[in-house]
């Protein structure tokens, strides 16, 4: 079972983009001559909303769920992240799939809720909102498109859950459709920037503890009741990670900042400026003495 962006020419996906209203033929049950075909061979992303709800249910810290199930890829070309079904040991089925089937069924990752419909997100230039369009995907194993059963794809959306799951990961996708079309004006996150989205978004329980540490609490100005809140709802401490996020990454002032936060981060802004120009001088200073301005010291 694939998840792919984009309807290549060459892969299984229909290289057609259709709307919610468009009518599948489909249907997938135990006794198909291709059960479980889908889940010996996968390439599955998670959404942070997907991680949250398996490592519910497998009773993990994140920090566990992700190691002993994940692994890590580049999401878009400045290294901002995303993450992966880790696939059985020398293998490439899902750790998770059983003779009987799926054995999370009722926490199944997105991509797996979809299949075989692929959800294209898009972000036209100038608009500030993402829109779902959906493809097909085809392939050769997939006997389930062969059965006499048609409804359209919001109804198969429905069926299978996917409108919570859309939902809850709708922050993290803005967030990430905002990066890739953002381009050079915001400029590739900080090391720093990076492992803050990878907390925020994957690693709930460690995000969980940035949040209730008395180093947040000095930084921010977050109502006593509000952060509680935050700190003692997973999805809650997810949806706001996705605000904090959009503060780290583009500058939105989205948390406000302590008045004493806000005037000590403004002079170390102040700071740096200073010390660059001061540099800039030194460097024209010894220009004028005959080194080579631009030389790396
Ligand atoms: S999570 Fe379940 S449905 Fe998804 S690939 Fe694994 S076994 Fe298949
Ligand atoms: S019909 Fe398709 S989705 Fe269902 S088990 Fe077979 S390969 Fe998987």
């Amino acid at each position: 079972m694939s998840q792919p962006n984009v309807p290549f020419p060459q892969s299984p996906v229909v290289p057609k983009m259709v709307d919610g209203s468009h009518v599948i033929q489909f249907s997938c049950h135990k006794g198909i001559g291709c059960w479980n075909a889908c889940c010996a061979n996968i390439d599955i992303s998670l959404t942070p909303y997907d991680i949250l709800r398996l490592k519910k249910r497998l009773e993990l810290s994140s920090a566990e769920f992700l190691t002993k199930y994940t692994f890590p890829y580049e999401l878009d070309k400045d290294d901002i992240a995303g993450v992966k079904f880790r696939p059985v040991e020398g293998g490439t089925a899902c750790q998770f799939m059983t003779p009987e089937g799926c054995s999370v069924y009722e926490d199944r990752p997105t991509a797996c809720r979809y299949y075989p419909v692929a959800l294209l997100s898009m972000r036209k230039e100038g608009e500030n909102f993402d829109t779902a369009s959906y493809a097909l995907v085809q392939e050769d194993h997939c006997k389930g498109h062969a059965v006499q059963r048609s409804l359209t794809i919001d109804e198969y959306r429905k069926e299978q859950g996917i409108d919570q799951y859309d939902e809850l990961a709708r922050g993290w996708r803005q967030l990430v459709l905002k990066k890739k079309s953002s381009g050079p004006t915001i400029g590739k996150p900080s090391l720093k920037s990076r492992q803050l989205f990878f907390m925020a978004c994957y690693n709930l329980d460690q995000f969980r503890a940035f949040v209730a540490s008395d180093a947040f609490g000095e930084l921010f100005a977050l109502p006593v009741e509000e952060r509680e809140k935050i700190v003692g709802d997973d999805v809650e401490l997810m949806q706001f990670g996705f605000r904090f996020l959009r503060q780290v990454l583009f500058g939105e002032d989205s948390i406000p900042l302590n008045d004493a936060a806000a005037k000590e981060r403004a002079e170390k802004v102040r700071e740096k400026h200073l010390k660059a120009e001061r540099e800039a001088a030194e460097r024209l200073a010894r220009a004028e003495d005959g080194d080579y301005p631009f030389e790396d010291d």
